[in-house]
């Protein structure tokens, strides 16, 4: 009855999850979750007001496709400002969050065939989106070169076939950061090798060591080859608003339009007010919550240094870490998926929500996210730390 494309295809893991959760936590159970990438934080209140002002002025009209010229300047200057990039809004498509500009921009990208260029761990989506309109991802596997990309690690990845790099940069679900001077090599290789970087920057101002670097910033051959895909559900907690969008050169910039024009014509015009009211009215909001997701980094990690044979990827930025479990395996009974089966005896047996690593594409990996209060996390890890003591012993 469905489509051949939709076969293809495995639902999302992290959304399968948090469904779990809610329908658990119905049930009275005492859970805590630790799954899913959501900011605890609300909205800040100026961009609330802005919303709610929107819809009492009644500007709840068909608008631009490419989305409002008030937000798309509002992020113009937040570019120069922030990002040292100097585009017009010409340049901007703003979509129903970064889901959609990242899917748009592959609908006018890609041809069925195309290679994309998917470092491992990746966010569980982008694999199921590239093969949605038919492409190929291509994994690229970073566990000799910790756990990032390097141009030598691409070379024996490279066919003529290939047409994108995605690079998710802090990384979800990593939370590595790269610096300047790895992003330059990599972007200058994908210059020399004619491929475009599908660069997701959606937890830019999450960052706790390293000074955040845009990709397009680098240079202008690489800005004119860089998509940047950027949003508010991050930085600004508009997780439900659902705005996104996407940065590139016009051609490319006219085709993301196109795409969504037919699809989706724009995001709702309430919530694009309410974002342009926090570039233009709160732009250091985002700063308050990292304060927030570095005390919790350095919690977690308190915590987790305690328990035995546990390794881990340090955090630089974003809310999440990916633990390496392997050393666990010998003390589990599981068929199929070892990440899967240790996440499902987490939930049952200690009541906590992770992501299995399977779904970033590591099955010897889980991730946790630490967008909860320090409270919850720390009872959450310690509930862990229990549970793996009572494995091994
Ligand atoms: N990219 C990454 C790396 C993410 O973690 C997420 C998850 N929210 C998205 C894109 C999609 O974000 P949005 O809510 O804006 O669709
Ligand atoms: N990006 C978040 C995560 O990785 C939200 C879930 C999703 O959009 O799939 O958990």
């Amino acid at each position: 009855m469905v489509s051949d494309r939709i076969h293809t295809v495995t639902p999302s893991y992290t959304i399968n999850i948090s469904m779990k959760v809610s329908e658990m936590k119905q049930q009275g159970k005492n859970l805590i979750d630790l799954s899913i990438g959501e900011p605890d934080f609300n909205i800040p209140e100026i961009s609330k007001k802005e919303a709610i002002k929107a819809l009492n002025h009644n500007k709840t009209k068909y608008d631009k496709v490419q989305g409002l010229l008030e937000l798309r300047k509002a992020i113009v200057k937040k570019l120069k400002n922030e990002n040292n990039l100097s585009y017009k809004v010409e340049n901007i498509v703003v979509s129903n969050g970064a889901k959609q500009a990242i899917s748009n921009t592959l609908m006018a990208l890609l041809n069925p065939g195309d290679e994309v260029l998917v470092p491992k761990p990746y966010w569980v989506s982008y694999p199921e989106m590239i093969k949605l309109v038919g492409s190929i991802p291509v994994f690229v596997d970073t566990s000799r070169t910790g756990y990032k990309i390097t141009s030598e690690l691409l070379k024996s990845y490279v066919t003529p076939r290939t047409k994108i790099l995605f690079l998710t940069n802090p990384s979800n679900p990593s939370g590595l950061v790269y610096s300047y001077e790895q992003l330059m090599e990599i972007g200058s290789f994908c210059v020399e090798n004619n491929i475009y970087i599908l660069s997701d920057e959606i937890y830019e101002r999450i960052c706790f060591n390293e000074i955040f670097t845009s990709m397009a910033s680098i240079s202008n051959a690489i800005k004119d080859k860089t998509i940047t895909i950027n949003g508010f559900s991050k930085s600004f907690a508009m997780t439900g608003l659902r705005i996104g969008y996407s940065i590139s050169n016009t051609e490319i910039a006219k085709a993301i339009s196109t795409v969504q024009g037919h699809f989706t014509s724009h995001p709702s015009t309430i919530s694009q007010w309410a974002a342009a009211a926090s570039l233009n009215e709160c732009s250091n909001a985002p700063d308050i919550m990292k304060k927030e997701y570095k005390k919790r980094r350095d919690t977690a990690v308190s915590i987790l240094n305690t328990i035995p044979q546990l390794k881990y990827l340090y955090p630089e930025g974003a809310f999440y870490i990916f633990m390496d479990i392997s050393a666990y395996k010998k003390n589990m009974k599981y068929q199929g998926s070892f990440s899967s089966a240790f996440c499902n005896n987490l939930l049952n047996k200690a009541l906590i929500a992770a992501v299995p690593g399977i779904a970033f594409g590591m099955d010897d990996f889980i991730r946790i996210s630490y967008a909860c209060s320090e409270k919850v996390l720390s009872e959450g890890l310690n509930r862990m730390s229990a549970y793996i003591r009572s494995l091994i012993e």
